[in-house]
């Protein structure tokens, strides 16, 4: 049964709908990874810039109960750092959509101090984690991470699946010449346990020259790696508007059936069937993750807007997405912010 307090829906001028809310609840992390952040020197958003509990909340209310949100993923920087992430997804949990369900919670996170809040997440309705896993290497994680936190992160990973978050995404930015000989691995390692391995191709969105296209490992270069050990067949299963574009793994001596997916933000994107809109932590919409341009939504906020002139700005700011990120244009500009400030 559907409600009748929709207000809008949030389409583009291309016909998209964003149905997908991503919510950086902090833009401080615990990791520096290199395709992310600079080793050091980044500023943190400010306090008083940084969105309170109750406008995150209100923000999320918008979105579900007036615009047709029905998924709202908590990310970051590291959103397990935010203390009231309980809080603010058990209120989330208790909106509903205009379906009438409560919307789809999850978290995308480093894993790190999952274990200890795994079962107070569950409880506060976020039933589902995307964690980041680069490497199954205690130096080469700690090399790609600036940090040396595999463990916490493994750990991490455990307690979300004890906790019964389903399914559990692993998700793995693949590098050339950094961790493109551990593909093989690190699906293995995914399909034993029965968690959902998505490599990400690597995108222009860290510190400025982080990322060169010359040296991007492809999504082909991925297949072409897991299928010299794995039997890959392309997924029968509908994509929709996910990002990953999917694969079964066959059943092997070594590992049990399973699947496999690949962002391929660069070389294949899926711009086309994009129904995602972002909150950042400091009250800005942003329609793309490579958006260059971003819509305030704090200082009407806090200057006295209704929820209607809010929904009513958010849908404006929609209709100016972009078609798609351009990254193939020579004249190509990647965002100011990196993708710690974004939200990923
Ligand atoms: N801290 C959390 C985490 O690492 O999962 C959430 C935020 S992080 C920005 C979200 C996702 O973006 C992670 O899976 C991370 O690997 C990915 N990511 C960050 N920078 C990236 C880049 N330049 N290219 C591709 N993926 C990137
Ligand atoms: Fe932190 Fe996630 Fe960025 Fe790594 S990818 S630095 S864990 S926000």
């Amino acid at each position: 049964m559907g409600t009748d307090t929709q207000f809008g829906l949030l389409r583009d001028r291309f016909g998209r709908v964003a149905r997908d809310l991503r919510v950086s609840l902090t833009d401080r992390c615990n990791l520096r990874c290199a395709y992310c952040m600079p080793a050091e020197g980044l500023e943190w958003i400010p306090t008083e810039k940084t969105l309170t509990d109750e406008e995150i909340v209100r923000l999320i209310r918008i979105g579900v109960e007036m615009l047709g949100i029905e998924e709202v993923r908590f990310t970051g920087g590291e959103p397990l750092l935010r203390r009231s992430l309980e809080e603010i997804a058990a209120e989330a949990s208790k909106m509903r959509t205009h379906l009438g369900a409560a919307p789809e919670l999850s978290i995308t996170s480093n894993g790190l101090g999952l274990d200890k809040r795994a079962e107070g997440l569950v409880a506060a309705g976020v039933s589902r984690a995307n964690i980041s896993l680069d490497s199954l290497d205690r130096e080469r994680y700690a090399k790609i991470a600036r940090r040396d936190r595999l463990d916490d992160a493994l750990r991490g990973i455990e307690a979300a699946d004890r906790a019964g978050m389903s399914p559990i995404k692993i998700n793995a930015v693949a590098m050339k010449g950094v961790n493109e000989d551990e593909v093989q691995d690190l699906l293995g390692f995914c399909l034993d346990r029965g968690y959902h391995l998505r490599f990400i191709e690597h995108m222009p969105l860290g510190p400025v020259h982080s990322w060169k296209r010359d040296q991007l490992l492809t999504q082909q270069d991925i297949l072409d790696r897991l299928s010299q050990k794995f039997e890959l067949t392309p997924s029968s299963e509908p994509r929709g508007a996910a990002p990953a574009e999917l694969w079964d793994v066959a059943e092997s001596a070594d590992h049990p059936a399973g699947d496999v997916g690949v962002i391929a933000s660069v070389t294949n994107p899926f711009c086309n069937d994009c129904d995602r809109t972002r909150l950042t932590s400091d009250g800005q919409i942003r329609t793309c993750l490579f958006a260059t341009t971003e819509f305030d939504l704090r200082t009407p906020m806090r200057g006295g807007a209704s929820d209607e002139e809010l929904a009513r700005l958010w849908m404006g700011t929609t209709l100016e997405k972009q078609a798609g990120h351009g990254m193939a244009r020579p004249d190509f500009q990647p965002p100011k912010r990196t993708m710690s400030r974004i939200g990923g």
